[in-house]
């Protein structure tokens, strides 16, 4: 039987080890660390809960749903209230509501005149036939500017990977607005028609929902954990990886 390593107990090897057991693979997951879940981290202390990292996952795919109930997350799950919904942005020194809509990006507090003006415009901005890969700041100065990129797109963005948008890649971090902008040729005129579309659909209700746990996103990597039993190896550091003549070799160090 095949045997694979999986290096990293974070929520992605942990999904890939659960995937090839369930394929019927032999797999061993090494992760340096004494805890599984990466980036994922909960604190419970003095009746309250806290994570220090992701604290979200945002409208579960029937893909991922799938996967929660295959590991007997279903009961444990918490959606976001309604109000988790509305994101403050911090400029001036006051906390302003992000726009979500054309309407309030062109009345909102939070840009200049400028930034409102390539909001407008933006509708007229040439759809991008990039041969190299374009980031999301660029994406977002070349539709918009450089304040939409500091006050509506970075907050964004560092939300959800806590990341730099000079190096994500928007085709892969941000494959909806890509999307957007090859299918409606603008993003703002297809944020109007799917506003359009939302107010004429009687039971569509709020699909975009964003869910966690009872006992906080650890949850999930803890589950995946269980499910691999022993086949995971904490404390253990991958520190090289060779082929020889029978296959390869993946050399990992204990640590205490
Ligand atoms: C502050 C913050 C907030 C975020 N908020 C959200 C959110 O709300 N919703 C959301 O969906 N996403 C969010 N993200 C993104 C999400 O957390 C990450 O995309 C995801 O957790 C990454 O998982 P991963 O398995 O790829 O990597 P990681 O979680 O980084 O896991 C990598 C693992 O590999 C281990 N490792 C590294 N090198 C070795 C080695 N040589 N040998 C063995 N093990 C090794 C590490 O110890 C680690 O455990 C957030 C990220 C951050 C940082």
């Amino acid at each position: 039987m095949a045997a694979v390593a999986v290096v990293g107990a974070g929520v992605a090897g942990l999904a890939a080890a659960c995937r090839l057991k369930r394929l019927g693979m032999r797999v061993v997951l090494y992760e340096s660390g004494g805890r599984v879940g990466g980036a994922i981290q909960t604190e419970k202390r003095d009746g309250y809960l806290a994570e220090l990292g992701p604290n979200s996952l945002a409208s579960p795919s029937p893909a991922v749903r799938a996967i929660l109930g295959e590991l007997g997350l279903e009961p444990s799950l918490v959606t976001a209230s309604p109000e988790a919904r509305h994101r403050y942005i911090v400029r001036r020194g006051r906390p302003i509501a992000l726009p979500t809509s054309p309407p309030e990006l062109l009345t909102t507090r939070l840009l200049s005149n400028g930034a409102k003006l390539a909001v407008f415009g933006e509708p007229l901005v040439e759809t991008g036939d990039r041969p190299v890969e374009e980031s999301v700041a660029t994406f977002v100065r070349r539709r918009f500017n450089q304040e939409i990129l500091d006050y509506v797109a970075n907050p964004f963005v560092a939300g959800i990977f806590a990341g730099d948008p000079e190096q994500l890649s928007v085709r892969h971090a941000l494959p909806h607005l890509y999307d957007l902008e090859q299918t409606h040729g603008s993003l703002i005129k297809a944020m109007i028609q799917r506003g359009r579309a939302r107010k004429s659909d009687e039971v569509g209700g709020d699909a975009a929902s964003l869910v966690s746990f009872a006992g906080g996103l650890v949850e999930l990597p803890e589950a995946m954990a269980r499910q691999l039993g022993p086949a995971v190896r904490l404390n253990s550091a991958v520190t090289g990886i060779r082929r020889g003549p029978k296959g390869w070799t993946v050399g990992a160090a204990y640590q205490h």
